[in-house]
């Protein structure tokens, strides 16, 4: 096996017992990245001195288990979380040239961990998007059919893990941005309950969705980046106060007597048969190692597109109001002050932002805010008010990550109804505020990864990730490796 395909785990083991050391860790991710990266194109920003530099100063310090879990470990961080002194675009050109004065808290803690750090990776502009083809610079293209999207808009951190330029890798989940681009991928991606893991430094999108998440090679590593960036921040005000449980603790392997849910409103028409069946033997599965399958509605479920799809453009108008050509970024400076917004943003944004802040606006104007905006937020309480219910009655839900395997670069752009469709069974875990992991459960006759979508309550990571460990370990999916 090569170095770049270990797990988080497993490098661990071979670090510490002096196998290899950091720096051979490093260097041979790094050359992994130069060998295939042309093709997949998953780094906005690369460096590659930076990383090195880190894993020579892991190297020299002594072995710390409890304070340096990641301790040489390399890892990618999408390109809409803060990094000081390296650059952080959002995908967008409007702050292609931005670089951030400070860490986000997700990054210092990295740091604090003994992490390196490889670079920045490609994200649709802003996050807005579910195959990165939004990105205003290049699309990221997966590892397993190079003529494919890697899912997004954390594609460029999903396509990294599962090509091995990286060894896990940060992502942010507004919609399904972490979760959808793991299923893709064939990796496994953690979107966390709102609140559990700090905001600080990361660069607003919808402030009432977004989540940093995690995405590993298999749920143990998962486990492990979460341990490390969860937790109270007195930076972020929507972060919880509460202890960080020892997620690696719940991987027990035993899910006897659990109740897993499926919602009958996500197996619907329109779902790839290859992705049902395989999320239906994933539940015999389930079934076998002693859950009991339960099925649960969550009547709502229809309304989280629509909904989410006022919501998040709502939010975005307001976010991205800064992006004004005067403090930071782009400026284009046009006849008068107005003209240089119009200028600046006219340039700046692509068309998908574009298409969200007007969505945004409207719904936000006066005469329509009752109607559209409003409404949402009170739909949006109903479909919490679903998983509340569907909760008293089981552990976890469990579908489908998305409807389809990765599609074609190029096959969705043209309709933004379809490529916002590839979240629709994404979406309400965020709207609810809730917890879900997506793992991998097989691939399509094209040989295309597929995921299982494991839901749970608010701060129900642990239940989420013991169910899902179970799982991974009386299979074998996630040991594939694309063939690139
Ligand atoms: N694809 C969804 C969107 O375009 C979700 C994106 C995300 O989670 N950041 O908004």
């Amino acid at each position: 096996m090569h170095l770049y395909d270990l797990t988080i785990h497993q490098a661990r083991a071979l670090l510490d017992a002096g196998e290899i050391s950091a720096v051979e860790l490093t260097q041979a991710v790094i050359d992994r990245i130069l060998a295939v990266d042309n093709d997949v194109r998953a780094y906005i920003t690369l460096t590659p001195e930076v990383a090195l530099e880190q894993a020579r100063a892991a190297d020299a310090m002594g072995r710390q288990p409890q304070k340096l879990p990641l301790q040489g470990i390399p890892i990618a961080v999408k390109d809409i979380i803060c990094t000081a002194g390296i650059p952080t675009t959002c995908g967008s050109r409007i702050l292609e040239d931005f670089v951030p004065p400070y860490d986000a808290t997700v990054v210092a803690r990295l740091k604090a961990a003994g992490a390196v750090i490889l670079g920045k990776t490609n994200t649709d502009e802003f996050a807005m998007g579910s195959s990165t083809e939004n990105s205003a610079f290049f699309p990221t293209h997966n590892p397993w059919d190079l003529e494919r999207v890697p899912g997004g808009s954390s594609g460029g951190s999903a396509a990294a893990v599962a090509a091995g330029e990286c060894l896990g890798a940060l992502g942010t989940d507004t919609g399904g941005s972490v979760r959808q681009p793991a299923a893709f991928c064939g990796i496994v991606g953690l979107k966390p309950t709102y609140g559990r893991v700090s905001r600080y430094g990361l660069i607003a999108f919808a402030s009432s969705l977004d989540q940093v998440g995690v995405l590993a090679r298999d749920v143990t590593d998962a486990a492990i980046l979460l341990s490390v960036i969860a937790g109270h921040d007195p930076q972020d005000s929507t972060s919880l106060d509460v202890p960080v449980p020892d997620y690696t603790a719940a991987l027990t392997g035993d899910i006897r007597g659990m109740r897993v849910g499926v919602p009958r409103e996500y197996f619907i028409a329109g779902i790839q048969p290859e992705v049902e069946a395989a999320v239906r033997a994933a539940l015999g599965q389930l079934a076998d190692l002693g859950a009991e399958i339960v099925e649960v509605s969550l009547p709502h479920t229809d309304y989280a597109l629509p909904v989410y799809y006022l919501i998040a453009p709502a939010e975005a108008s307001a976010n991205l109001a800064r992006y004004d050509g005067v403090r930071y970024g782009l400026r284009i400076v046009g006849d008068s002050l107005e003209d240089t917004y119009k200028q600046t943003r006219g340039r700046g944004f692509g068309p998908e932002v574009k298409r969200r802040i007007m969505l945004g606006t409207y719904a936000l104007s006066a005469g329509y805010y009752d109607a559209y905006y409003l409404k949402a937020q009170k739909v949006r309480t109903l479909i919490k008010g679903d998983f509340d219910r569907a909760f008293e009655q089981v552990d976890v839900v469990v579908a489908p990550t998305s409807p389809t395997t990765a599609f074609r670069i190029g096959e969705k752009t043209e309709d933004p109804l379809q490529m916002y469709l590839s979240d629709i069974f994404t979406l309400s875990v965020n709207l609810a505020g809730i917890c879900g992991i997506s793992i991998p459960c097989g691939f399509d006759a094209q040989g295309l990864p597929i995921g299982l979508q494991i839901m749970g309550p608010a701060l129900g990571e642990t239940t989420v990730l013991r169910v899902a460990y179970a799982y991974e370990q009386a299979t074998d999916w996630h040991t594939r490796r694309p063939p690139i």
